[in-house]
Formats: structure tokens, sequence, C-alpha cells
């Protein structure tokens, strides 16, 4: 199927359509951030949004699309991490069966989180099965509406309203950084950036292991790699969508990396300055961004901190490593 590129009219109907479902997350500032960069930064708490992540914008915006028969028949979508359960909320909320193909080897916690969110979950092998194969064959054969995690326009549009939310609520900004995976956030996100703060430059950061997104703008073709080792499990993503691909070459400045130390090191100053749990991925934006010097002094910077979840052991040997 091909989709036209949504817009920012989108992303403004999708802010309709999740108002009452989703939460208006809050704006956090920190003044150590502010003295130690001579910025001034925004933080937009996505890890405090319903599931723990910013994943039920989109998910809620596109099943909430969904016609009579759709709503029947049911959604189905393939991950191992927060676009499952965002698609299990949402459906639930909705009155939707859903279907979450997962990996045999997904962390017990994710399944089980799915699965109380009440959606089936059907589990492959990931070293032998191709997942998008076995997800179109199950959408075929029961009439399943298939929503991917990010290439997907009803998807991007509802990540945006997370960066229109921010800007209406402190105004322009100069610059906004946000984790990069499959790029439906940071498309999305800068939809709404470049309608309600036209100047601001807009920065989609990567971890080092897996600059695929970064390679893929700079060398004009979308690059696939292999599966990256970092510790930001929601940015392990192998290449990026042809929408989300488009978007970004049109609005991004660039895209950034950020070392796995690099987000640890964000991961204890969200937790011991500013008291939040945030997950490596969504620690990304941040980690990037205080490593820019001159560039961003005086600057008002929105940066997405996109999710909050890691289980509290991983957290805890994360940062006492
Ligand atoms: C999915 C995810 C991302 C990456 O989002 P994309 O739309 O795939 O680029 C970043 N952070 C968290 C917490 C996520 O769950």
């Amino acid at each position: 199927m091909t989709f036209a590129l949504p817009t920012y009219a989108d992303v403004a109907a999708a802010a309709d359509r999740i108002h009452g479902a989703a939460h208006r997350t809050p704006v956090m500032t920190s003044r150590t951030a502010d003295a130690a960069t001579g910025a001034s930064f925004f933080f937009k708490c996505e890890n405090l949004q319903r599931m723990g992540a910013f994943k039920f914008r989109g998910g809620f915006n596109a099943l909430a699309q969904f016609d009579a028969a759709q709503k029947k028949a049911g959604v189905i979508t393939f991950s191992s991490g927060n676009h499952a359960q965002a698609v299990a909320l949402a459906a639930r909320i909705l009155g939707i069966p859903a279907t979450i193909i997962m990996p045999t080897d997904a962390p017990a916690a994710k399944v089980a989180a799915t699965k109380g969110y009440g959606a089936r979950v059907v589990t492959y092998d990931r070293y032998s099965e191709d997942r998008e194969e076995i997800g179109r064959k199950l959408a075929e054969k029961d009439g399943l509406t298939l929503i991917p995690p990010y290439n997907h326009p009803h998807v991007i549009a509802g990540q945006g309203t997370a960066a229109k939310e921010l800007i209406e609520e402190v105004g322009p900004i100069d610059m906004l950084f946000a984790p990069v995976g499959g790029g439906g956030l940071l498309s999305g996100c800068a939809l709404a950036a470049r309608e309600l703060a036209p100047a601001c430059a807009i920065y989609g950061v990567e971890p080092a292991a897996g600059n695929d997104a970064q390679r893929s703008l700079r060398e004009g073709k979308i690059i696939h790699i292999d599966t990256p080792k970092t510790i930001a499990d929601g940015a392990q993503t192998q290449h990026i969508g042809d929408l989300t691909y488009a978007i970004m070459k049109r609005e991004a400045a660039d895209i950034l990396t950020a070392a796995d130390d690099e987000l640890v090191e964000a991961m204890r100053f969200f937790a011991a300055r500013m008291k939040i749990v945030v997950e490596p991925t969504g620690c990304l934006g941040f980690a990037a961004a205080r490593k820019l010097g001159d560039a961003i002094e005086g600057k008002r910077i929105g940066v997405i901190l996109s999710g909050g979840n890691v289980d509290m052991e991983r957290f805890c040997s994360l940062l006492s490593a």
C-alpha cells in the first residue's frame, strides 16, 4: 500500500482524536542543565505518558480511524517493545481485538504487559522466521489491519502531537531533539515544529552503534544495517521507512548520535537531579544536545524524553556499572 505524506493538519486532527485518551504530559525544566550548558531546556516527559512512552499517541490515533469492519476484525502488529503495548492498550480502550507478534525471546515483562492489556500474543523465532511475513499471512487470513510501528501516516501524525503540545506550552524553540528508531517520532514532531516554530532546527538522535538514519540522510537513500548492539532498545531498528525518510530529509537539520555510556550519564542525571526515570532510548536527545557546547548556548531547546519503560533491575545495573 502506498500512502501520502502526512502534514501538520494531520497532526492537529490527531491531537483532537487522542484528547482525553492520552495524557497531556508535563514539560519539565532543570536549572542544573541550564547552568551547565547556558541553554534553556524544555523536557517533554513522555516517560509519563500512558503505558510509559509516546507510542500510545500514534497507536491510538491509528486505531481510532478504523471503520466498523476493521474494528470488528481487529488489529495486528509486530513489536517486542513499546509499540506492542501502545497498540494493545489503544485496542482495549477502543474495543478492538489485538494480535501482537513478538519474538520468542522477548522480555517476559513485556509479553506479560501486552497480554495484560488483553492482546493475543503470537510468538516467532527472530533468527529463523520473518515477522513481516507472519504478520501479512495472519492479517490476510483473519482480515486484520496491520499497524506498523513507524512507517504509517496515522502513526506519524499521532507521534507529532508530543511536539505540538510542547511548543504550544512553552512557545517558540530554537532547536528540537528527539530519538530516532524508525523515525516516526522525529518525522511527526518535525511536522509540528515546522508549523509552530518555523525557524526551529530539528535534530534526530540515534545510538552510535546504529547510525543508519544519519547515513541515510547523508547518502540520500535508505540504508539498511544489522540490528545494532546498544542499550537503547527502542532504537534498534535496521532501517527507517519511506514516509519517515521523506519527512526527515525535508525537515531535519541533521541526525546526531550518542554512545551507550552517554545515555547512562543522562539517565543518571534525570534520576538524580530531576527525579524521573527515563529509559535509555529516551535519553538520546539530551545526551546528544548537551555535547554541542557553543552551538546550544543561549538557545531555547525542546527535548522529547520518549519513554520510561526500563525495569528496575536493569535500571540499577546500568547505573552501577
Ligand atoms: C519507539 C521508540 C523510539 C523511536 O521511535 P521511532 O518512531 O521508531 O523513531 C524512541 N524512544 C522510545 C522510548 C520508543 O519506544
